[in-house]
């Protein structure tokens, strides 16, 4: 099994790459490969699209700071839901990445006027940056909709848009549902 996509947040998609199969921890972020596999598959959710050398040159550096990034979201999403406060660690660690690489947007005009954002730092950092600052965008304006998945073993967040959810996805739903049946008939 590959890393979780849900359609979530971007940021929340990020958190997302510390999973879990049947209990066991996953880290979709354990290599630069799966780093860059990762912004492949989210690229059309992102200001910008890496060229291949811009790829080529994602290293150690890039991955740490990536992690550096997902656990300080995850830190602070985790005391969301718990209902206490996120270290103080966490909050500059996260705000560290939102200031690293300041963007803008620029209008473009071809068919009909466009925005297209702008950074004038190196790609990765300004992706990471992008990410950081959706990540407090989010805590900020939807903060009481951020849930962890009550799935047995999983460990993934999602945004609740609809009243009754308490699961990432179908899966999981159906893997509580089983659990359940499985206690209530043992
Ligand atoms: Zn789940």
């Amino acid at each position: 099994m590959s890393v979780p996509l849900l359609g979530e947040p971007l940021p929340i998609e990020l958190v997302n790459t510390a999973y879990a199969v049947r209990g066991e921890p996953h880290d979709g972020l354990a290599s630069v490969e799966l780093l860059t596999a990762w912004l492949a598959a989210n690229e059309h959710r992102l200001p910008w699209k890496l060229s291949s050398d811009e790829r080529a040159a994602i290293g150690d550096f890039e991955l740490n700071a990536a992690r550096e990034l997902r656990d300080a979201i995850r830190d602070v999403a985790q005391a969301i839901t718990a209902g206490t406060a996120p270290s103080a660690g966490a909050i500059e660690t996260l705000n560290h990445h939102a200031r690293w690489a300041p963007h803008w947007q620029e209008l473009q005009w071809q068919a009909e006027p466009t925005a297209h954002v702008r950074s004038a730092a190196p790609p990765l950092t300004a992706t990471l940056s992008f990410i950081a600052q959706a990540a407090i965008d989010l805590f900020v304006n939807h903060h009481t909709d951020l849930r962890a998945c009550q799935g047995p073993g999983c460990v993934l967040f999602f945004l609740q848009d609809r009243p009754q959810r308490r699961w990432c996805s179908a899966a999981c739903g159906n893997r509580a549902r089983a659990a359940r049946h499985y206690a209530r008939h043992r």
